[in-house]
């Protein structure tokens, strides 16, 4: 039986091994581990591609996110909106400053923040919306920045899953005061551990959040404000000073993987197929289809060896973490619905026209 997993990290070895183990052995011939020639060439190279002036890397996107926070200046008393939807880092990073994080319900297109909610969430104590550009689509941005504007809040993206995507020709993370990323394994750019990103045009933020990723200090010893260590080694940025040269190849297969999905899929019935809008660059982190009796479904496709996967299965308000804010079953009811019909198919570059084919094969047949 043919067997198709949900990500293979090892397919895109060829094109980078030997590069990268080149840059390793020089890193561990300097044995300059931390803050070198890496670090400072990747955030060049990750500024220009994501179209802004600065980048400030760090130890994994939760941290971008945390790092750009407090850089902002949000903390106790204040509330931040975000979608129910999402990864648990990007309320952990409000959490984290102190804040509250205000949950908003999502799209039952594009599965990112509805919008048209957003405004009853805003009170005096609200300082920020995160917007997050979940799946690898940015979220209806026009809508965020006008409201934002309105009310004087600010705008922090959480681009973690969309390297490289665009909003009418603007890349994710340079549409508001600044876009956070993680360079985790499995993201569309990935380290061989863990790393992260803010990216700005704001050169006095830039800089706060340089200081606080190290200590406070701009020279050894001298400690201007009380920061801490969130940095970025080496190592990782060389991984990512290679495999950035192929992001945009890497995100047209994964375009042309879901163009297939869609084509395949598209007289199924029972399934709910991903929502694009026109002007929408979507880079595919995940393909996200809704099907009826998913237990059933993942049974099936788990027997014939296919991995998929669920982004996620509880909306934040229902984890145990988030408990103490006190929302029942039923307050955001589009997220909670969603969450019971989603299932991720097997995405990435590499993925062959057989694999989709026969992913596609046992689905059209799951549902004959
Ligand atoms: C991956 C991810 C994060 C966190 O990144 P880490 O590098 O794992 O800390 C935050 N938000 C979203 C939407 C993510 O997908």
């Amino acid at each position: 039986m043919r067997e198709v997993k949900f990500l293979d990290l090892k397919a895109q070895y060829p094109l980078i091994k030997d590069e990268i183990l080149y840059s390793f052995s020089d890193i561990i011939d300097s044995t300059c581990f931390i803050s070198g020639k890496y670090v400072s060439s990747f955030e060049k190279a990750f500024a220009n591609y994501c179209d802004v002036e600065y980048c400030v890397v760090v130890n994994n996107g939760t941290s971008a996110l945390y790092l750009a926070l407090l850089a902002l200046g949000i903390g106790h008393d204040d509330e931040v909106i975000l979608p129910v939807n999402t990864f648990i880092a990007t309320a952990e990073a409000i959490s984290m400053v102190g804040a509250k994080p205000v949950f908003v319900d999502i799209d039952e297109n594009t599965y990112n923040l509805d919008t048209s909610l957003l405004a009853k969430k805003i009170n005096k104590n609200t300082k920020a919306i995160i917007p997050v550009h979940l799946h690898g689509q940015c979220a209806e941005m026009d809508d965020v920045l006008r409201i934002a504007n309105a009310n004087n809040l600010l705008v922090l993206e959480d681009s973690c899953q969309a390297h490289g995507a665009s909003y009418k020709g603007k890349k994710a993370g340079s549409m508001s005061v600044c876009g956070a990323f993680s360079f985790y394994p499995g993201k569309n750019l990935g380290t061989w551990g863990e790393g992260g990103a803010v990216v700005t045009n704001n050169i006095a933020l830039a800089e706060k959040m340089k200081l606080i990723r190290d200590h406070g200090s701009r020279k050894k010893y001298h400690h201007e404000i009380i920061g801490t260590n969130l940095r970025m080694n080496e190592l990782q940025a060389a991984v990512l000073n290679t495999k950035i040269r192929y992001l945009d190849q890497w995100n047209s297969l994964r375009r042309k993987n879901a163009e297939l999905y869609m084509y395949l899929l598209k007289d199924c019935k029972n399934i709910v197929l991903p929502h694009t809008e026109i002007y929408n660059e979507h880079v595919w982190h995940l393909f996200v289809i809704r099907v009826p009796n998913r237990d059933l479904f993942m049974d099936y496709m788990k027997k014939n060896l296919i991995s998929c996967a669920i982004h996620y299965p509880f909306p934040l308000h229902l984890t145990e973490a988030y408990s103490e804010l006190g929302h029942i079953e039923g307050d955001f009811p589009l997220a909670e619905r969603l969450s019971k019909e989603i299932v991720s198919l097997p995405m990435y570059p590499e993925l062959t026209e057989e694999d989709i084919e026969h992913v596609s094969g046992l689905i059209l047949n799951f549902f004959k």
